[in-house]
């Protein structure tokens, strides 16, 4: 057994959480999220280069945590989630431990926040190479021909919403696209409907987004959408000079007004 297993067992046996949330085996080689509630379930749990999803979206999901004190299998991306749900008071310090997977294949117990930014400042935050890539041959784009590869790709949305069901951040109960009085965004995926809705879910997540690349990995039509949050993450951090997911008293930027603003939008 792995210490990732031993580890999940005895915090279940000693009853410090009551649900590990974690990886396990699919069907055909594939990974799927794997939630352990005793200590025999904890055997199920595994970690290796599939396990890509980012299981913070699951820390606020009243499914699981009404569970009671859950830990998290964790990779970096994970771990930045939790530092930003915190950040936004969506988890309290104490409430989660994460087991960390380090990149030397050792496996950490982080009860604190403190412990997850340390444990993440020493850690470098990069793109993968695939999408450092499409990211640089997007910004090189004139903006009318990257206006218009954003409308052919989002033309294709076909309204699942998976890339909201993958994110972390995304946690409301009832999202925008959802109310219907007044109706802010129609239902019906077509191409204006189609580009309100991802111009909206990129602004809710600019300053907020973890760059965990999750939402573009689960739309089942292959729109790279998580490089629209992620390229705003990265505006965000040329102009402020911060990550989201790294501090845990961090602000968003760009819902954060101060008195000393200077205002010269206004008009
Ligand atoms: S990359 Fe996508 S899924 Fe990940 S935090 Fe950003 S918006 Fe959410
Ligand atoms: S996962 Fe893809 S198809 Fe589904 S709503 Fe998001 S962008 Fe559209």
């Amino acid at each position: 057994m792995s210490k990732l297993n031993d580890i999940a067992r005895q915090l279940l046996h000693c009853g410090e959480v009551h649900v590990v949330i974690g990886y396990g085996e699919g069907f055909n080689g594939r990974i799927r999220p794997t939630f352990a509630f005793t200590d025999n379930e904890a055997d199920k749990l595994l970690f290796d280069n599939r396990c890509r999803q980012n299981l913070a979206s699951y820390l606020c999901k009243k499914e699981i945590v009404s569970h009671g004190k859950p830990a998290i299998v964790a990779n970096i991306h994970t771990l930045r989630g939790i530092i930003r749900l915190a950040a936004e008071k969506q988890i309290a310090d104490g409430n989660v431990i994460a087991i960390v997977m380090t990149s030397e294949g050792d496996v950490r117990e982080l009860h604190k926040l403190e412990d997850m930014e340390n444990f993440l400042s020493g850690t470098p935050l990069q793109l993968n190479e695939t999408d450092r890539i499409m990211l640089d041959k997007l910004n090189s784009m004139t903006v009318s021909d990257r206006w218009k590869f954003w409308q052919e790709e989002i033309g294709n949305c076909i309204r699942c919403y998976a890339c909201r069901q993958a994110c972390p951040l995304c946690y409301c109960t009832q999202c925008t696209v959802e109310i219907n009085c007044p109706q802010w965004i129609p239902v019906a995926p077509y191409k204006m409907s189609n580009m309100e809705w991802h111009i909206m879910r990129a602004m809710h997540l600019s300053g907020r987004c973890v760059e965990c690349g999750q939402c573009g990995a689960a739309c089942p039509v292959n729109i790279p959408i998580h490089l629209l949050p992620v390229r705003l993450a990265e505006e965000i951090k040329e102009r402020y000079g911060t990550v989201s997911g790294t501090k845990r008293e961090e602000i968003c930027e760009m819902s954060s007004f101060l008195p000393e603003d200077s205002e010269n939008f206004i008009g």
